[in-house]
């Protein structure tokens, strides 16, 4: 399959995750608009390495008015946005009645509201061009619920809600919306967690096989290379009748 001739814009793909599947995509062929926090110059040469065009907007996404900077530059430089990611995402861990307002709100506005501007933004070009894929970084987080995570837990649960809306608004056209629900994937997300538990005197590598044996049933990790080969499916002609979905990769955590 080739992407080339297509422009996609993943959010928080200056690492994890986001870096992973902006990799697949440039290796399709595809041009690639990243953002996140952080100095990109090192995600920039690596996916630059595929050939195609790159370019970073540093958008602060839990900020509208930069969203829509994000966007007004993919247009300026890139012509609009065919392939759009909603990856970036945050955590934090608290029981609900000492969960800080302030990061209840963030996680809202990164996880859940982000996605709602970015998507209003993206589908009137893709229309226009008639063909567009929307890719939400959802997660098995979407689908059931953990102890200590009351926002992310209701955010990812609202964005498997927003996809399903978006997929059937879509539904007769070239355009799809899914959700991609990944279980554990290693990465400084999910590493903090495994940190978190080391500062509380268990082994690192302890720490890492219980936070999988909890809820993975495979013990292994999902890998950024996994999912991105997944949006690979979900941009090509055998996807395009994909939609509203909210498909699991988990090492088995939902089949339980
Ligand atoms: P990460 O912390 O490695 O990367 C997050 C990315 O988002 C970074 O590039 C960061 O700069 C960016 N970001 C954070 N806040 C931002 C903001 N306000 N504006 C713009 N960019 C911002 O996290 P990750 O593990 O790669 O997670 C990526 C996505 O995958 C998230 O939506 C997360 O919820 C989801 N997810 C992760 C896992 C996992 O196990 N790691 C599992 C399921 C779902």
């Amino acid at each position: 399959m080739s992407l080339k001739g297509k422009t996609a814009l993943v959010t928080g793909s200056t690492s994890g995750i986001g870096l992973g599947i902006a990799l697949s995509l440039a290796r399709a062929g595809a041009d690639l608009i990243l953002n996140g926090f952080g100095d990109a110059s090192a995600a920039v040469a690596e996916v630059a390495a595929f050939g195609g065009k790159v370019g970073h907007h540093p958008a602060d996404i839990s900020d509208v008015q930069q969203i829509a900077d994000l966007f007004a530059y993919a247009e300026r430089e890139f012509g609009g946005v065919d392939i759009l990611v909603n990856n970036a995402g945050i955590q934090h861990v608290a029981a609900v009645e000492e969960f800080p307002v302030e990061r209840w709100d963030a996680i809202i506005a990164i996880n859940l509201s982000a996605v709602f501007h970015s998507t209003r933004l993206a589908l009137p070009g893709m229309r226009l061009r008639g063909w567009g894929r929307i890719v939400n970084i959802a997660s098995v987080h979407g689908q059931v619920g953990s102890v200590g995570k009351a926002a992310y837990v209701a955010a990812k649960h609202g964005v498997v809600g927003l996809t399903k809306v978006v997929g059937l608004e879509t539904a007769t056209s070239n355009v799809t919306c899914n959700a991609i629900c990944p279980g554990w994937v290693l990465t400084p997300l999910v590493q903090k967690q495994i940190d978190d538990r080391a500062a509380r005197g268990v082994d690192p590598k302890q720490a890492q096989h219980d936070l999988l044996a909890e809820k993975q049933p495979s013990l292994a990790f999902v890998t950024p290379a996994h999912l991105g080969e997944l949006v690979l499916f979900l941009c090509s002609e055998a996807g395009s009748q994909v939609r509203g979905a909210a498909w699991n990769i988990d090492g088995g955590w939902l089949a339980q």
